[in-house]
């Protein structure tokens, strides 16, 4: 730390983000990403877009947002762009938390959220899970806080229903109820139709997960006018050209080949449930997860103790250090060929303990 750092990130202890290893090639299920490439049309208008780099791209995202509010029965309005959707959840902390507006969010999710409150100056509340780490919506109910859920949630993969956000939406009126959509796609229900019937839902969603876009940094809010105009107040503040003419590219042809997507989730689903049932048979214990990613453990080997000796063996899944989590491990569901490498690796481990 220079001397020179404003006291007030003096304390701020940053997300970690699972490792990028670039030493040697691992079978990489450590960051939720898609296995499959990116949609054929969206590479290729990236690359027409990359002949017109030396142009501001469009701030105001106008063709995206007409695109995906046209598939969603939604109005340009209600759809905000950014560079991944950290920022968009960075920018409802800014916008809808202060000192007497804290968060509020549950003790096991998205590693981020608290990085994000913490950066910010903003209190938090946890609320604990249940025993079997699923959400009691009424935990909820009428906080006075501006609520944070990831549905599903993270890393358990766990989701509730849209009746259950909606009465936890219906709860809390007087405050923002944020829905991180990351891992709806694999099977979980969007709340995202909700948004016309309650002004105080802010639904998040990311083109790095389902949509194969993770390197081109493409997030976004789905709400009510009201909220987006001061999510825009917030961006157009900070980085208006925060999505660049590669990545809104790519974003516009990966929503108009939506079927590829639509595959792909498919896939990913099909070898969820078909690695979960491997590692049932071997022993393992999971939650139920309708995310692209299992979160699972084993009575016979520690957590970190698997995730080491995958690691050993060219196979990296991630681990959290801290006590509710430390004896599981969070596998991402990739290809049927990735999975069959995970499972005979498991298989060996095994045998040695
Ligand atoms: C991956 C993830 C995000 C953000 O991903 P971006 O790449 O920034 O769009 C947000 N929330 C959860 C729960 C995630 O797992």
């Amino acid at each position: 730390m220079s001397r020179f750092f404003s006291t007030k990130y003096k304390n701020l202890i940053p997300y970690t983000p699972g490792e990028q290893p670039k030493q040697r090639k691992f079978v990489k299920l450590n960051t939720n990403e898609s296995p499959f490439p990116p949609a054929p049309l969206g590479v290729k208008m990236a690359r027409e877009a990359a002949a017109n780099l030396g142009r501001y791209p469009d701030p105001e995202c106008r063709e995206i947002s007409r695109i995906f509010a046209e598939k969603n029965g939604l109005l340009p309005e209600e759809v905000i762009w950014t560079n991944g959707s950290d920022d968009i959840l960075n920018f409802a902390f800014m916008a809808f938390c202060d000192k007497n507006t804290p968060a509020a969010f549950p003790n096991i999710s998205y590693g981020f959220y608290p990085v994000f409150a913490e950066a910010n100056g903003i209190d938090y509340e946890l609320i604990p899970l249940k025993e079997d780490f699923t959400i009691d919506c009424k935990d909820y109910f009428s906080l006075g806080k501006t609520i944070f859920i990831a549905n599903p949630n993270a890393p358990t993969g766990i989701a509730l229903s849209r009746d259950e956000i909606e009465e936890i939406i219906k709860q809390n009126s007087e405050n923002v109820v944020v829905i991180d959509e990351a891992y709806v796609d694999f099977g979980a229900e969007s709340s995202v139709p909700l948004v016309h019937k309650y002004d105080n839902l802010l639904v998040t969603q990311t083109f790095s997960k389902s949509r194969s876009l993770a390197g081109g940094r493409l997030g976004m809010g789905i709400a009510s006018k009201g909220i987006i105009d001061d999510l825009n107040t917030i961006r157009f503040s900070t980085n208006p050209y925060d999505i660049n003419s590669m990545t809104m590219a790519a974003g516009i042809g990966t929503l108009l080949q939506e079927e590829y997507t639509q595959k792909n989730c498919k896939t990913v689903a099909e070898n969820r449930e078909y690695t979960a049932g491997k590692l049932k048979k071997m022993g393992f214990l999971m939650t139920p997860s309708v995310a692209n990613f299992l979160f699972v453990r084993s009575p016979k080997i520690a957590g970190k103790e698997l995730y080491r000796k995958l690691k050993e063996n060219g196979v990296l899944v991630r681990h959290f250090d801290t006590p509710i989590l430390a004896d599981y491990c969070r596998i991402t569901v990739g290809s049927r060929e990735e999975m069959e490498i995970l499972l005979k690796t498991i298989e060996l481990i095994l045998e040695d303990v």
